[in-house]
């Protein structure tokens, strides 16, 4: 055993932190101790917070923090930008609300970057949460900060996706076009001080109505003021409830496996990625030149890849 996974089993969060640092940077260190670790997983509830920037999913994510202390539960919170290059104090500077818990050795909140990471940011995100799980964090909040397909993905995964809306805002009738609505487990009506809850409540429960139930839950519509904490204990015995259901279908061990399934996936299409980037134009004029089908090469770059990987 080395000395950093001895500290990260004896809960030095400095050694978390490192490991996160090296899962980020692509150092093969970080493989080394998600690994020695990762069995140690399996007890967290992975949240997903999703939504349109300015929706309140940060003042949200706080609001849950506090909820979730008062219960003694360790919280970690990952904080994921796609379109940040930047990592460390880039995403959190935006989120000083949330940075107050910064003393409390409950909290952990972190901002992820994937500069070097070779599957990408779903990868590197599975990896990181795989290694909060093991540390022993109870819920890992997974904040998204951008809205493209990436943060689909990744919400995809979490064992409990929260969707945040606020009304007034067209926010209702956007999601249901981005056909994100799919993704929600629980529905936020955020910002409920703001006029306009009442209707875009309608819109969801409209929209709901037409979409098949999955596995035996109708995802819930909860009002929240984040700002002010109201309607946030609510949401949180909702989160626990879905986990319970999770965990009585037998879904929750499901999850972890696609997890893994989805973490492996995007390693593999990230290597061919950068396999094909490489391919000489000698073989792509091969194809134009009716010398091999497309298939065949397919077929020769897969044996030449299995070599070479
Ligand atoms: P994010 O971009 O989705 O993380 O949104 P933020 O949490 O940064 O919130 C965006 C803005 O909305 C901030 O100015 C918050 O103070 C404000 N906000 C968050 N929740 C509420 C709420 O429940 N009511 C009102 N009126 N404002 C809120």
């Amino acid at each position: 055993m080395n000395s950093l996974e001895s500290r990260f089993l004896a809960g030095n969060e400095r050694a978390l932190a490192r490991g996160i640092s090296f899962l980020e940077g692509g150092d093969a260190a970080g493989q080394v101790l998600l690994r020695a670790v990762r069995a140690r997983g399996g007890g967290a509830h992975i949240v997903g917070v999703t939504g349109s920037p300015g929706s309140g999913k940060s003042t949200l994510t706080d609001a849950l923090i506090v909820t979730a202390r008062a219960q003694d539960k360790k919280v970690a919170v990952l904080a994921v930008d796609p379109t940040s290059p930047y990592s460390g104090g880039a995403i959190l500077g935006d989120r000083i609300r949330m940075m107050r818990h910064h003393q409390d050795v409950g909290v952990y909140i972190r901002s992820m970057a994937t500069r070097g990471h070779l599957g990408g940011l779903a990868a590197a995100t599975l990896q990181v949460t795989a290694l909060l799980d093991a540390f022993g964090f109870d819920f890992i909040f997974i904040e998204t900060v951008g809205v493209g397909q990436s943060e689909v993905d990744i919400v995809r995964v979490a064992d409990t996706t929260l969707l945040t809306l606020t009304p007034g805002q067209g926010d209702g009738v956007q999601a249901f076009k981005a056909g994100i609505m799919e993704i929600a487990d629980v529905f936020v009506i955020n910002k409920a001080d703001q006029p306009g809850s009442e209707r875009l409540g309608r819109e969801i429960k409209a929209a709901l109505g037409l979409s098949p139930q999955q596995g035996g839950w109708r995802p819930p519509i909860r009002e929240t003021v984040a700002l002010e904490g109201s309607g946030v204990t609510e949401l949180f015995e909702t989160l626990t409830a879905h986990r319970a259901h999770l965990q009585a279908t037998g879904d929750f061990t499901l999850l972890r496996q696609q997890r893994v399934r989805f973490e492996v996936a995007s390693l593999l299409s990230e290597r061919v990625r950068r396999r094909l980037l490489e391919l000489e134009p000698r073989l792509i004029d091969a194809v134009l030149e009716g010398d091999v089908s497309a298939d065949e090469l397919v077929d020769t770059l897969l044996a030449d890849y299995r070599v070479s990987a």
